[in-house]
């Protein structure tokens, strides 16, 4: 088989709402050359690249401020704890919530939807109650419901998606009866790109008197987020999606039910007193944050708060709009390939397969032409198992991406069909 341009595609004249030349210069690791040919990085969804005003706050922070925190009055442990809490009030403007004290520091998405389960699943759900995910999950936000359910003898309900990758909203709304005690969805979807109208599911889930906890790790760095506004109970993300550091996230969740919660991990930090007899827990946020925290983590993630507010969620959101626009009409151009996700509303995510080969075949023949995407099952197997597919391959473009990068792809899957065909 070879590939064969149906029709010439109708180019989109792209012009991001930024000076997108100066913002890649931000970037250090975008002018890398892999295998001789420019690097172009449409692997974001797995993890964004640092840009050097974050890279110098990291540095800034273990050259000039680094101690631990909250226990002790000299300069440094000050200056520390000073960054880190500062650090909080910016990751509270982000998501609009109310409180500092309703974002809680983690390790990322997974630790926060586990965070959730130990600290609200276990301490009140009963034998028999319910869990509504959706088919379109990261096993970050199937797994540890399913540990509750064999723990606490509770059953996973499941939300179904048609062809496109959308969620049915019938279907979901039939889900909900007296023994369904919270709704754990994804924003969007990894796997596919789907925006899921979670404003809409918090509202029935709220009208049935269920919490919702929403797994925003694919939103979070590609739409502006309004945790009020949603009305979630519980929101997270992962910092290295949102190009900050590795092993740094965040929870948010409303104070009143913070407060009911059972703390996930004892140590210091998340006390007030201790004696043998007894032990009288800190006040939210400290009671999550049992022993040191991941201090520079924080301040890099404050730093890239900074760094996305100044160019505007909105404007992040457009030009990864152009360019996933762009790259599906280029796809659409390609025989034999087929795009996996096709929901009208979707994140700059790309799933394809390409006819008769292997997505990792893909995938390293795409690495030869200096493209890196992301292949496999994306940690989302019921949603490879939905569409009838072991894996695919996946391209996932950041506001740092260019349409050129877009261009380099398609040449790059049509060589892949030329050598396989
Ligand atoms: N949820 C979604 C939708 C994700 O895409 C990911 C990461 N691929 C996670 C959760 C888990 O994020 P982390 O590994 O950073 O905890």
């Amino acid at each position: 088989m070879s590939a064969v341009a149906k029709s010439a595609p109708a180019v989109i004249v792209g012009t991001p709402p930024f000076d997108l030349a100066r913002i890649r210069r931000d970037f250090p690791i975008l002018d890398l050359t892999v295998n001789g040919r420019p690097l172009a990085y449409l692997d974001n969804a797995a993890s964004a690249q640092m840009p050097r005003p974050v890279i110098d706050r990291l540095i800034q922070y273990e050259t000039r401020e680094h101690a631990n925190i909250h226990r002790a009055v000299h300069y440094l442990s000050e200056t520390a704890t000073a960054a880190y809490e500062g650090a909080r009030g910016k990751v509270r403007r982000f998501l609009n919530a109310r409180e500092e004290r309703e974002v809680i520091y983690t390790r990322g998405a997974t630790e926060a939807i586990n965070l959730v389960m130990h600290g609200y699943g276990r301490k009140f759900l009963t034998e028999g109650d319910e869990i509504i995910v959706s088919q379109l999950e990261h096993h970050s936000n199937i797994v540890p419901w399913q540990m509750l359910c064999g723990e606490k003898g509770c059953k996973l309900r499941v939300i179904p998606c048609d062809e496109r990758g959308v969620l049915d909203l019938d279907a979901y709304g039939k889900l909900f009866n007296g023994h369904t005690r919270l709704v754990a969805i994804t924003h969007v979807s990894n796997a596919l790109g789907t925006i899921n109208p979670v404003k809409d599911m918090i509202a029935t889930a709220h009208a049935h008197g269920v919490p919702v906890l929403v797994d925003g790790a694919q939103a979070a760095p590609h739409l502006a987020v309004d945790v009020q506004d949603l009305d979630c109970d519980f929101y997270c993300f992962s910092a290295h999606k949102l190009c900050g550091p590795t092993g740094m996230g965040a929870l948010y969740g409303k104070a009143g039910l913070l407060e009911k919660m059972q703390p996930f991990q004892g140590g210091g930090d998340m006390i007030l007193s201790v004696t043998f007899e007894k032990t009288v827990y800190n006040v939210i946020p400290h009671k999550f944050e049992a022993g040191t925290p991941h201090i520079a983590g924080a301040v890099g993630l404050g730093a890239t708060m900074d760094y996305l507010a100044a160019i505007g969620m909105d404007n992040i959101a457009a030009w990864e709009h152009a360019l996933l626009s762009y790259a599906t009409q280029q796809f659409e151009t390609l025989d034999g390939v087929r795009i996996i996700g096709t929901a009208p509303e979707k994140a700059a995510v790309l799933s394809f397969e390409v006819k008769g080969v292997h997505p990792h075949d893909v995938g390293t023949m795409l690495n030869e032409e200096g493209v890196a995407v992301r292949t496999g099952h994306h940690c989302a197997q019921p949603v490879m198992q939905r569409f009838r597919v072991p894996a695919t391959a996946r391209a996932s473009f950041a506001f740092y991406n260019t349409m050129a990068e877009v261009d380099q792809l398609v040449a790059g899957i049509r060589r892949v069909q030329q050598m396989f065909t």
